[in-house]
């Protein structure tokens, strides 16, 4: 059973009329499914409830049809009708003893109305604030709509509450919602009772408050999330004024849930923020209310969680990310089995999800949101097949993922990978600047793999079809990888670039190896994630003198989706790398770059000592290849079924690998599914009329 030392993180905390069984507290995150996949959605988080949260909140709920954030897809609350979707969702966060909560959000300026078509509302007419510019204006709410909005947020919480929920979070964070923009003097320029001072500014959040406890506050808890400093100076809600709106509003929702800034700060990624990395803005605001408090911070460590109740800083750990990663964290402290915590890497390929409205994916646990979709549990696997055997040929984090999930499901597996060390490209993209915890993708399947008695593990071990068809296994899975391509193929280029003899070309996978070129060098970004900018940066942080030409109008334009691309570009400008856009690279020299403008074509050369081309990546599909060549030996020597999957079928991010692995284990003796779709999916009911 448990360590004694985490007991104090399953005390009992009451937040309103409720109490929450223990601080584990899964704060209201974004999946990418919402409204769209229902099903998806309440199965999630019902496999929280399962892994031990004593506190489980929906994403963003868009409480009334005049502030909506299309083309994002969160959920929706604007009639009565929403309510049977919502209530599927508290259904199931409530299974397992855990408080349902909802988060009303009005977007109020941050929302464009592209749905709706309705003209956005907010407490001073601005611009609407969104990530992408919107060219549409909110007007400032008259005294009257104040008072409608007040109205509608009470019928939001009716209706929360005949969904099912046990709490109700009044988002005012990450510029968000209209609370922030209310107690900000930077969103809130009136001059009635709702602006000017603190005391005006706060009218609006105390009076829906008081609102809502007199509308549903008898059963239900009600939390305030507002962010410990809008991080754009003194004309902002800054760290101070909330400590001053706190202490003047010392008990006026049940709970305080402090995030941080924009959602970029608030969810950094490991490349620019640590675990914990808000407990200094938090110190302390505790003491100003006699209500709980909870705060996130990427918090993975039991130890870290520990400290934070115990020094006083937080009552509930407040998780978004680590519960993507591991939703049976609670119950693994519980019960004692902390080693098998698959920890966050931080990596935010969940908020791509989001961000491209897709439907999220986690690099860690690729069973998130394929909970309902395929009816994947991430603690269980589905009972073996047919056969008894797996031969994995490749260690990366497909072929570790995949042998992990076998292995569970009771297949002998052996895996064998050529280099001496698991992992595959995991191990070598950890040790790039800012990118350690990403080895916890190989820390933790390593791990799990030694603890079975049905792997096998055999390092340096490049195999030949040969050796496959000596070997006679039944199933041979090939997650072989790819490496990074230095003819420049990409998207500029889709045939090779003219690249002179004599001319100094570094792939990503050189520099990986230890061979970072010095001098004056030229990072060719066509690939637009993060390795061109991680490697501008080993390279200036090595002393080389470093210019990054990219065809996109941004550096790592696709980490933008992942939330750190602004940091990306702010840590090479102080690097003093030199950051050119929206230009190609037409051909290399010996000693030089053409680029030309995406525009207007117009070419310019760039002298240099090397370039690193970061163009795309080439599978290593030879093996593969070598043994389809081979099939009609297969049946002599017992081999059933060859398959190729990961980056060795199609390079992406390291979660299309753990997933792509993760999906062949599930499916390996598996019935023949024909044409038919390979996971559910809910339609709109037509309406009869
Ligand atoms: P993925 O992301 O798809 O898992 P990686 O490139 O990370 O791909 O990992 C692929 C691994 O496969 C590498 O560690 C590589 O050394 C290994 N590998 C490639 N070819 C062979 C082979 N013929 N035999 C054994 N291991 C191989
Ligand atoms: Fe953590 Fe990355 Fe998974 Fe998101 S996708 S929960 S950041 S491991």
């Amino acid at each position: 059973m448990r360590d004694q030392r985490y007991d104090v993180l399953f005390e009992p905390v009451k937040i309103g009329p409720l109490t929450a069984k223990n601080r584990f507290y899964q704060v209201p995150h974004c999946n990418g499914g919402g409204y769209r996949d229902p099903s998806a959605a309440a199965a999630m988080r019902g496999i929280k409830a399962e892994g031990g949260w004593g506190v489980i909140f929906t994403e963003q709920c868009e409480m009334h049809q005049t502030s909506e954030i299309t083309p994002f897809i969160e959920l929706r609350l604007w009639e009565d009708k929403d309510i049977p979707a919502l209530r599927k969702m508290s259904e199931a966060m409530k299974t397992h003893g855990a408080l349902a909560g909802i988060q009303l959000a009005y977007s109020g300026v941050n929302g464009p109305n592209f749905y709706t078509r309705e003209v956005p509302l907010a407490p001073t007419a601005l611009p609407i604030r969104t990530f992408t510019n919107d060219p549409v204006s909110a007007r400032a709410l008259t005294t009257k709509e104040i008072s409608d909005l007040r109205r509608w947020f009470v019928n939001a919480a009716k209706r929360s509450k005949s969904a099912g929920f046990d709490l109700i979070c009044l988002y005012g964070a990450h510029g968000f919602g209209i609370f922030q923009h209310f107690l900000s003097r930077a969103t809130n320029q009136r001059s009635d009772e709702y602006g000017g001072s603190l005391e005006n500014r706060s009218r609006f959040v105390r009076e829906v408050v008081g609102d809502i406890r007199d509308a549903v506050g008898d059963t239900m808890g009600i939390t305030l999330r507002v962010s410990l400093d809008e991080t754009i100076g003194d004309l902002g809600f800054s760290n101070a004024e909330v400590r001053d709106f706190i202490e003047m509003n010392r008990d006026l929702p049940d709970l305080w849930d402090l995030a941080h800034g924009t959602w970029e700060d608030c969810s950094g990624t490991s490349r620019f923020k640590e675990e914990a990395a808000q407990a200094e803005l938090v110190k302390g605001i505790r003491e100003l209310s006699s209500k709980p408090v909870v705060g996130v911070g990427r918090f993975t460590s039991p130890d870290v969680m520990v400290k934070q109740i115990r020094t006083g800083v937080l009552d509930l750990i407040g998780c978004a990310r680590p519960s993507i990663a591991d939703p049976f964290l609670p119950k693994k402290v519980e019960e004692g089995r902390i080693e098998n915590i698959r920890e966050c890497i931080g990596c935010n390929i969940c908020v791509t999800g989001d961000m491209t409205m897709s439907i999220s994916r986690c690099t860690q646990n690729p069973t998130f949101m394929e909970e309902w979709r395929k009816g994947w549990h991430p603690e269980v696997m589905n009972a073996k097949g047919a056969s008894s055997n797996v031969l994995v040929v490749g260690a990366g984090p497909a072929g570790l993922e995949a042998a992990w999930a076998l292995a569970r499901r009771g297949y002998d597996v052996a895996i064998a990978e050529a280099s001496g060390e698991l992992g595959g490209r995991v191990v070598r993209e950890c040790r790039l600047p800012g990118l350690s915890a990403w080895g916890r993708v190989r820390d933790y399947r390593e791990y799990q793999l030694k603890q079975r008695g049905n792997v096998e593990i055999y390092l340096e071990s490049a195999l030949s079809a040969d050796q496959v068809l000596e070997f006679g296994f039944e199933n041979v899975a090939i997650a072989t990888g790819a490496k990074w391509r230095r003819d420049g193929v990409a998207r500029q280029h889709v045939v090779a670039m003219p690249i002179a003899d004599g001319a100094k070309v570094y792939t990503p996978d050189d520099l990986m190896a230890g061979d970072v070129p010095s001098g004056k060098v030229i990072v060719f970004d066509d690939d637009h994630y993060y390795m061109g900018g991680v490697l501008a940066e080993l390279a200036a942080s090595k002393g080389a003198d470093v210019t990054i030409i990219t065809p996109s109008a941004y550096v790592s334009d696709w980490m933008r989706n992942s939330l750190d691309q602004g940091f990306v570009h702010a840590r090479l400008a102080e690097l003093g790398v030199e950051i050119v856009l929206n230009r190609g690279v037409t051909e290399i020299g010996a000693g030089s770059v053409t680029s030309n403008c995406v525009y207007t074509g117009r070419t310019q050369v760039h002298e240099c000592d090397a370039v690193v081309m970061v163009a795309s990546q080439m599978p290593d599909d030879m093996l593969y290849r070598d043994l389809l060549a081979r099939e009609a030996d297969w049946t002599d020597a017992g081999i059933r079924s060859v398959k190729m999957f990961g980056d060795a079928e199609a390079p992406g991010p390291i979660a299309w690998a753990t997933y792509a692995g993760h999906r062949y284990a599930r499916e390996l003796d598996g019935p023949d599914r024909g044409d038919a779709l390979p996971f559910r999916r809910e339609v709109t009911e037509l309406s009869a009329d």
